[in-house]
């Protein structure tokens, strides 16, 4: 069986240290990667230290993978050894319920298999993600890169980017919509390049005064410092959509006092603390507060496709995998820009 090297978190409170397990060999329809680089999610520190309860350990966090294929099984038709290939956040589904044949595998209605701390479907195992040297996962749940994109900055693609995406394009964001993204984080800055991208006028909110001019870099036409009510006030009931990304709790009011009527705030963000929200911010507007998760399997090719084609990628600070602890911990103090991406080389 392969070996692989990762770092694992084995509870809550220890910092994660250096871990060794095998992986099975690939099935005939399954990939064998090498993996060059993992982005760092918000999710990967809720996760190791278990903020949502359902973690398992020992647990390898990562879901942001790019590596190069070293072995392809009979049956795979879009790889080769020697490609790029790009995994996300989940692994595997049921494969024939409404949602997956629909390619809304995330959505699967027997639960799909994230990438890492659940069931695998194969063998019974724990699943373990790609802070780690090498990956298996069946091609139905890989993809391609294109060719002119920087393969670091295609990380976070694969979770920070198909799930500012997805919602993006389910509201239709685009020309002679006003749209907000609340926080500049992984998953905010992304939001912010699609959002601007797609052609909608886009509005930064952000509890974090020096990010300011970076937001109109990344593609922002006006940037609010959530905190400044007077400045909140100003642009009330004006937004047709606005997307939350703010891993932290924090109040909806002030944004749904923001929306048009019939307008929409989507959560994204996952804090481990629920919302509480007034109904009468709703029904006086029709207002309506939605969640979305990451991307099926062919948006997220369809997310990546659109990045070779407008050169869009994330904006990294790569580390070592020795520096993950202090990544963790600097992603808590609000001090990434904007993405931190593992260089997996540095395991050996
Ligand atoms: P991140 O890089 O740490 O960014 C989170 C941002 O939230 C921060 O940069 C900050 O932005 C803002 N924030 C933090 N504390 C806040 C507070 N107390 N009040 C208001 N804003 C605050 O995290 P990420 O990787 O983008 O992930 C964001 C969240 O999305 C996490 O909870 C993660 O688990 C979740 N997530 C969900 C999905 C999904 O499928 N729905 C997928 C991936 C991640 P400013 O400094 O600009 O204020
Ligand atoms: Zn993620
Ligand atoms: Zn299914």
């Amino acid at each position: 069986m392969p070996q692989s090297k990762g770092f694992a978190a084995t509870d809550p409170k220890t910092p994660l240290a250096p871990y060794s397990f095998s992986r099975r060999e690939p099935g005939p329809t399954e990939l064998a990667i090498d993996i060059l680089f993992c982005g760092v999610c918000h999710s990967d520190l809720h996760m190791a230290r278990n903020e949502w309860g359902q973690s398992i350990y020992p647990m390898v966090p990562g879901h942001e993978i790019v590596g190069r294929v070293t072995a392809a099984g009979k049956e795979v038709k879009k790889f080769k050894a020697g490609d790029i290939a790009a995994v996300g956040v989940i692994v595997d589904s049921c494969r024939h319920c409404a949602p997956c044949d629909r390619g809304e595998e995330h959505y699967c209605l027997e639960g799909a298999t994230l990438t890492y701390a659940a069931k695998d479907r194969v063998d019974g195992s724990i699943t373990m993600g790609g802070y780690s040297s090498n990956h298996v996962v069946d091609e139905r749940f890989a993809h391609t890169v294109p060719a002119n994109l920087d393969l670091a900055a295609v990380a976070p693609l694969l979770c920070a980017g198909i799930t500012t995406y997805s919602p993006l394009r389910h509201w239709n964001v685009g020309p002679g919509k006003k749209v907000g993204i609340v926080g500049l984080g992984g998953l905010g800055h992304m939001g912010l390049k699609f959002a601007h991208s797609f052609g909608a006028q886009t509005i930064q909110f952000t509890t974090s005064l020096k990010k300011k001019d970076d937001a109109i870099k990344l593609g922002a036409d006006e940037v609010i410092v959530s905190t400044d009510e007077a400045q909140m006030k100003k642009h009330a009931g004006t937004f047709d959509f606005i997307l939350d990304t703010a891993s932290a709790p924090h109040a909806l009011e002030p944004y749904l006092s923001l929306l048009k009527q019939d307008g929409t705030l989507a959560l994204v963000g996952l804090p481990d603390q629920p919302p509480s929200v007034s109904v009468f911010s709703l029904i006086t507007k029709r207002a309506s507060i939605a969640g979305s998760m990451i991307g099926g399997m062919p948006e997220t090719q369809e997310m990546l496709d659109y990045c070779g084609k407008n050169n869009i990628t994330a904006d990294v600070e790569v580390i070592p995998i020795q520096q993950i602890n202090e990544a963790f911990e600097r992603m808590l103090k609000q001090d990434v820009k904007y993405r931190f991406v593992i260089e997996m080389s540095t395991l050996k």
